[in-house]
């Protein structure tokens, strides 16, 4: 179906693309990327997504109080200035939304691992 490459591994690809949608978000800063995926980088980047956030499940409160840093897995809820979206098309019609907080020092790597252009933040 597509003949357009992956924006991961920058390769054209067969099969159906999968659209990734990573957001990470302090105060007034934020940092949005839109990604067209092959099956296997949005297999590599579903299985990061899946250990390190959590699902996001409207039906259930969130307890804000007992979540770890989603990058450093450290328990310190008052100090994760970060919130982590993302949104995924794993599947043409399958949306899955997943959300975490991390730490200050931990925002960067997390950027990093979510394929997120850090640099384009700016000053923050
Ligand atoms: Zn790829
Ligand atoms: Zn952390």
């Amino acid at each position: 179906m597509a003949q357009v490459p992956c924006e991961l591994h920058h390769v054209r690809f067969r099969g159906p693309a999968r659209y990734y949608y990573p957001t990470m978000v302090h105060g007034q800063s934020q940092i949005r990327q839109r990604l067209r995926l092959c099956g296997e980088c949005a297999a590599d980047v579903r299985g990061f997504c899946e250990e390190a956030l959590e699902p996001v499940q409207p039906e259930l409160v969130s307890q804000e109080e007992d979540r770890l840093c989603a990058y450093c897995r450290t328990a310190d809820p008052r100090h994760y200035p970060w919130a982590v979206f993302v949104t995924a098309y794993w599947a043409a019609d399958a949306r899955s939304d997943y959300y975490g907080r991390v730490h200050d020092l931990c925002a960067e790597p997390m950027a990093a691992s979510l394929s997120l252009p850090w640099l384009e933040l700016g000053a923050r």
